[in-house]
Order: C-alpha cells, then structure tokens, then sequence
C-alpha cells in the first residue's frame, strides 16, 4: 500500500486531525472510544452495525478503524475481511475481549488480506494503551484522506439500492435463486442445495445478499422475500425428478434436499411456514427434504414464540439448521433449547482454518458439539482440498463451498451434476479395479459378515457385491437364491441404486415398487421380493459395491436394521483396506497368530455393537515344546496340522478359526444362540481320542485341553480376560 510512508515522522503539514472510525456492538465500549480519541486530538466517530461501518467508510474516509472481533449478528473476522477485499487503505486497529490468542489469528489473517494493522488492543484497556496506539497511527499514517493520496480517482461508490427499488423488483419478480450444493464429505455424494436469493437490479447490476436481504428485513420486505425465494426453488426441486433422464441415465438428482435461509424476522409468521407447506404438499416434495436455516444469533430475538413455531415446523417434517454456528453468543444455550437437526460451522472459521490455530479449535469443537448433539454438521466456506480432508479428518457430515461448486443458476445444476458424476464414476471403477479383488476367491474374512448379516436379518442370501463397468460381481454371496450367479448384468443389480447415497438402500416389497417391479431378477430367478443394501467404500470414500440382503418375501426393515447393517458394511470396509489373507484349499490351513488377534478383535467389536454375544473354544496343544525336543519340531509341526484338520472340519461354523498363540487353536463364533458349543467340545474330545487311538504307539500322542467361553455382548476387558471370566464348562484334558 504505497499512500502509506513508513518513515514520516512528521505532523501532518496540513494540520488536518485524524478520522478514527470505531465499530463495536457495545454502545458504551464504543463511546468510550471516541471520547479518548477525541481526548487525543482524533476525530472520532462510531457505529454498532456492520451496514452503517461501511457506509461511513465510504462517505467519511477515516484514517484509522477500531473493529471489535466479537459482535452478535455480525462478524468482525468477515468485517476485517471485506476491508481487505476492497483493498480500504486503512490503519486497523483490532479491539476484542476475547483473548489475545484469538486476536493473533485475527491479525495474521488480517495481514494475510493485506492490512494495515496499528495494533490489538485487548478488553478492558486502558487510555494509555489505547493513546500509545493512536500516537503511533498518527505518526505513520498521513492525514490526507487516503483517496487524495493515489495517482488514480477513486471509483465511484455503487449507488445503494432504495427500499423502492428492492419493492419493485420484488413486485416484478426480479429475484432468482442461486443454488449451491452440499455434498457428503467423505464420500461426496450429493446431498442437496441450498437456495441463495440473487438479484440483478437492471441498472446497479448484481446487488449483493448481504446488501439487501438486511434492507428487506428492515422494511418489512423480508417475508415477501423468503416467499418468493422458497415458491422458485420449490418448484424448481421438483423438477429435479424429472431430470432423471440424464446423459449418465443413474444419477439421480431426484431425491437432494434443499435448504432455504429464513430470517429471524419471519419466525413469527406463520402464514409463511403455512405457505412453504402448501408448496411442498403441491408439488409433491417430502418435508423431510426441506431444510430450514436459521441464522444462530437470531433465532433467539423471542425465545418462546421461536421454539413454538421451530418446534411446529419440525413435527411436520421440516429439517432446522442453525446457520452460522460459532459467530453468535449464546449458540449452546440455543442448541439445547431448540429442535436442531444441523449445524453449520461458519464459513469465517472454515476459511481461515489452514492458517489458524484457533479457528482450527472452533470447528472441531463445533463438530464434536454437532455429533454429542446427534446433529447432522455442515462446514461452509471450504474452498480447498486442504480443507475438505482436514474436515474428513474431524468426521464432519456434510461441506459446501466454492472448492466444491459456486453458487449455480437453476439450468447450470443438472449439466454440473452429470459431469461430476461422470467423473466420480471413472474415479470409482479406477478403485474397484485397483483393490485387485475382481474375480478372486472366496475368503473366510467376507464369508464371516455375509454368514453374520444372514443370521442376524433372518434373509434367505447375504452378498457382498463389487460394482464393475457392467456387471455386479459377488465377493461372497451366502444362502440359496444367487447360487449360481457368479454376476449379474450392472442393468438388473440393485446395488447400483444402493450406491447413488449413502444410507442403506431397502426395497420393502420389489413387485410392488415402480423403480424394481419390472426388474427380470424380480419377474424370474432369483425372484427377489426384498433388498437392503449399504454400501462399501474404499479407503479413498469411493464405492465399491454394497453389502446386500435378498429375499423372496417382503420385509420390514427397521431403522435399527438400517444401523446394524452399515456396521457390517463398515465392517466389509475394513477389510477391503487390508491386504488380503488369502485362504488356502489346504484343509489344515490356519489364520497366523496375529491375523487372528486382528480378526477376532474385530469380530468382537463388531458383536458388542450389534448387542450379540461371542463363543470363544480353545484347544491348547499340552507339552508341545517337549514334544519339539524329543521328536523335532517336524512331529511338533505334523501335531498342529493334524489338529488343525479337526478343527476345521468340526468348527466350520466358526467365524474366525486360527493360531491363537503357538500351540493354541482357538475359533471364534459370533451369536452362537443356536449353537451347540458344548456338543462341539464334546466332538472335538471323541475326535481327538480317536485320533490318538489310530495312531501307532511309536507316533506322539495329542494331548490337549480344550476350554470354552460364553462371552456377553457386554463383556469387557482383554480376550484373556473375558474367557477367564466367562467359562462355559470346566476346562477337559483329553489323551493324557
Ligand atoms: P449464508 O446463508 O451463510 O450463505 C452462504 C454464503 O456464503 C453465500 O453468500 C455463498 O455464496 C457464500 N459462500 C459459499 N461458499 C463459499 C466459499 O467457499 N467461500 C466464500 N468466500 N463464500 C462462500 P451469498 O449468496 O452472498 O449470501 C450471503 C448471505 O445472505 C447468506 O449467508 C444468507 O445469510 C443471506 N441470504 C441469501 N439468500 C437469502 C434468502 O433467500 N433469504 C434470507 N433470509 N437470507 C438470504
Ligand atoms: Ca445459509
Ligand atoms: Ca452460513
């Protein structure tokens, strides 16, 4: 900023006073200010609101600003940040009580706009500090107004819309609607849009929200606003069904939400939300697809009357955000209080999250609040890989910003979807090709969730599918009806469908449902009447494919089925991450120690969450190490073998079978309600008998104990010490 002289230590030749302009939502704070100021020979004026701040700005040209960080209803972070996008060759001075850690961040994201920052002056201060601050201003600062100071004539200041103007454009519908979508972060399905009113005034050109949404909430145009903004995007959401027939003909853009801002001012009206109603009830769109954004710092202005109304609004079906979450004062009381059902993170903390430690702080603590809270969280302003993946890392639900897509004209969204979903498409099949599991061989690992998911759900089949360029390839497929379908054509799978979101996906009744009735695997074998799928994804959020249920009736499927079941699709997850362990025909073949560590873990952890009880049955190879020295360890390794044989053939239930230490075999069942462990401990003693019993008495004998455990999905602690707690039967020394 060349109007600025670091070195002119000399009084002003002019003798002109310094202009403070001071903005801070205290009143008295402000006051205070100014008088100082004007104690030490400044011109002084101030503000409480972000609008006038700017106007004076514009029409007074101070030399120097005073800014409070912290302000309800505004935000001094976005203040200091449209100073320096209009590039104001101003002194900043950043006032706040919130912390100096916070005020750092603050004037590095200041200087990182291109500021002129005096200093910070922490609340409550003293006239000495605030006196030093503005000597040093005077000193360095020129007390010509800055626009005299360069070469070029400043540009004229847009002239500001009237009331009129916005009543008119209003009257002549001359509002349109942006939409801007909301994706899924991890996987970046597409979650839905929201509406931003745009106006183009057709001589001020483009005017800005900021500029008159706050002049129609003050003339009392802001319901006529909402209702338009609400009827156009309404309508054009129900469009969106219609889109289906794409050039990429799966995409479904059919079922997006769509968010619309309401202003606290319209809380009250409830001809409005009858109105939002009737559309929706017109056109036929859910209300659960209809999201209501409430600014944070609003929603409060009449606390009862609000939780009314919001309350209302979601009994009929209506989701509610509190929009801007983390720039208003009492947002937890709020949270508590109100029926939620998102937060979105403010986009000032988003954006500033690379080079802030503090912002940083805010929104993963805003996240974690989201997810105690059981709302859905939404970070705004995220406008680079950067900060998408550091948002994944915090497990936020949903992102939206310029990174992702700008705001879009209604005729922009379907071509902008069709080439994302393009992309992503290729992006998929590049996974499902590199996980290098096409066309493999059935492995226990997969074998085990699709056994559990049967067993759990009571389906005639459970399938893990992977989603190929045109055909539906199974993993692992359990139970009668895909015997004999290797694959099926990409065309007939449902799956497909399961991977266009990210919940589960259930077909209640297929003959009954318009999207499958027809479907040739309905109307002919395997003749599915019911399907649930969830997806499974690669490391990377893409789909592979989904963990599926069949069956040839009609099923309920309850939300707590919907949960259990992204459990074991999780679970599937998991394991397409690993490398694979893979089983061998050999019918002595066992799990490695530590595979079976790292699977029965798992399969413990996966029980305790789908509330199921786990057996664990132990045979341990008594006196192996003697054996190893008397007949080497060539017998020792020939007795594993051996009852490894036995145990495969007799535990071929199990869910995990394995080494569990060097001379222990021990497998795993999960729910084993149906299960007879103690028969099979029984079987497993008679078979070792008769084992010992065949061999010659020059061969080793088997000597083992076989122990066995029952333990509760509630269970705790180390394997180790849920078997010592929870034995079934005594432990049995057999072949001594
Ligand atoms: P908002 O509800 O917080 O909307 C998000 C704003 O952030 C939008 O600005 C959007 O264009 C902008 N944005 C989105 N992603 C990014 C990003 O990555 N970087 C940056 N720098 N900005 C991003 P817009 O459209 O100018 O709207 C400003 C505000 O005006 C909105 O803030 C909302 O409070 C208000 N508004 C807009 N439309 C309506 C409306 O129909 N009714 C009401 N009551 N208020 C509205
Ligand atoms: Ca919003
Ligand atoms: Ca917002």
């Amino acid at each position: 900023m060349d109007h600025i002289s670091d070195n002119n230590n000399d009084p002003p030749p002019d003798g002109v006073p310094h202009r403070l302009l001071i903005l801070d939502d205290d009143a008295l704070i402000g006051e205070t200010l100014q008088h100082m100021a004007d104690f030490c020979g400044l011109e002084a004026r101030f503000v409480t609101a972000a609008g006038e701040f700017f106007a004076l700005l514009e029409s007074w040209a101070p030399h120097i600003v005073a800014v409070d960080l912290v302000m309800p209803g505004m935000d001094g972070v976005e203040v200091i940040r449209q100073l320096g996008e209009q590039r104001r060759p101003v002194g900043l001075i950043i006032t706040s009580g919130i912390g100096e850690r916070v005020m750092d961040a603050a004037e590095r994201s200041a200087r990182a706009h291109g500021l002129d920052i005096v200093g910070l002056l922490p609340k409550p201060f003293t006239a000495t500090a605030l006196r030093q601050l503005l000597d040093e201003a005077r000193q360095r600062l020129p007390s010509t107004p800055p626009a005299f100071d360069i070469a070029e004539p400043a540009p004229q200041p847009a002239p500001a819309p009237t009331v009129d103007d916005l009543r008119e454009a209003l009257a002549r519908n001359e509002i349109s609607v942006a939409y801007q979508p909301k994706v899924h972060c991890r996987t970046g399905t597409l979650v839905g849009f929201e509406g931003l009113a745009r106006w183009r005034h057709p001589r001020y050109g483009p005017v800005a929200p900021d500029v008159f949404v706050p002049l129609a909430e003050a003339n009392g145009l802001i319901d006529d606003l909402t209702c338009q903004v609400s009827e156009q995007a309404l309508a054009w959401l129900a469009t969106l069904s219609g889109a289906d027939a794409t050039p990429c003909g799966r995409h479904r853009l059919a079922g997006a939400q769509l968010s619309l801002n309401v202003s606290a001012a319209s809380l009250g009206n409830q001809a409005l939300f009858a109105a939002i109603a009737d559309h929706c009830r017109a056109l036929g769109i859910a209300p659960q697809r209809v999201v209501l954004e409430l600014t944070e710092t609003s929603a409060m202005q009449d606390p009862h009357r609000a939780l009314d109304n919001l309350t209302h609004l979601r009994l009929q079906g209506f989701q509610l955000s509190i929009d801007d979450f983390g720039t208003g004062y009492s947002s937890m009381v709020q949270l508590v209080k109100l029926p939620f059902t998102e937060i979105k993170v403010d986009k000032s903390f988003v954006m500033t999250a690379a080079e802030s430690e503090e912002s940083r702080a805010v929104v993963r603590s805003i996240i974690e609040l989201g997810r105690s809270l059981r709302l859905s969280t939404t970070a705004e302003g995220v406008e680079d890989a950067a900060a998408l993946a550091y948002l994944n890392d915090l497990g936020c639900d949903h992102v939206q910003g310029y990174g992702i897509a700008r705001p879009l004209a209604a005729d922009e969204v379907v071509p902008w979807f069709v080439g994302r979903e393009r992309e992503r498409e290729a992006r998929r099949l590049a996974a499902v090709h590199a996980l290098g599991q096409l066309d493999t061989p059935p492995e226990a690992r997969f074998d085990r969730v699709t056994r559990l998911a049967r067993r759990l759900f009571s389906v005639a089949t459970a399938a893990i599918s992977l989603i190929d360029h045109d055909r539906l390839w199974f993993k692992s497929r359990q139970g009668p009806m895909l015997d004999g379908f290797a694959a099926i054509p990409r065309s007939a799978g449902f799956c497909d469908a399961t991977i266009e979101t990210d919940g589960a996906r259930v077909v209640a009744d297929a003959r009954t449902d318009p999207g499958f009735r027809d479907n040739p695997l309905v109307t002919g074998p395997p003749f599915i009447r019911f399907y649930a799928g969830q997806p499974v994804y690669s490391a990377q959020g893409d789909k592979l494919g989904a963990l599926c249920l069949l069956d040839t009736g009609p099923q309920r499927f309850s939300d707590l089925d919907a949960a259990r079941l992204a459990r074991l699709a999780e679970s599937v997850t998991q394991e397409f991450a690993r490398s694979g362990d893979a089983d061998a025909d050999d019918p002595a073949w066992l799990l490695d120690r530590d595979v079976f560590q790292r699977q029965a873990a798992a399969a413990i952890d996966l029980s305790r969450t789908l509330a199921l009880d786990t057996a664990l049955v132990r045979i341990h190879l008594l006196d192996l190490p003697r054996l190893n020295q008397q007949h080497g360890t060539a017998a020792g390794d020939a007795l594993i073998r051996d009852l490894g044989v036995l145990v495969n053939g007799l535990a071929s239930g199990a869910d995990v079978v394995g080494r569990r230490r060097g001379s222990e075999i021990a497998a795993l069942f999960i729910d084993p309600e149906d299960l007879d462990i103690l028969a099979l401990c029984e079987a497993l003693r008679l078979a070792v008998e008769g084992r010992n019993a065949a061999q010659a008495d020059t061969t080793p004998r088997m000597v083992c104990e076989i122990t066995c455990a029952h333990i509760p999905a509630t269970a705790d602690g180390t394997l180790d010490q849920m078997l010592r707690a929870h034995p079934l039967a005594p432990a049995v020394i057999v072949g001594a």
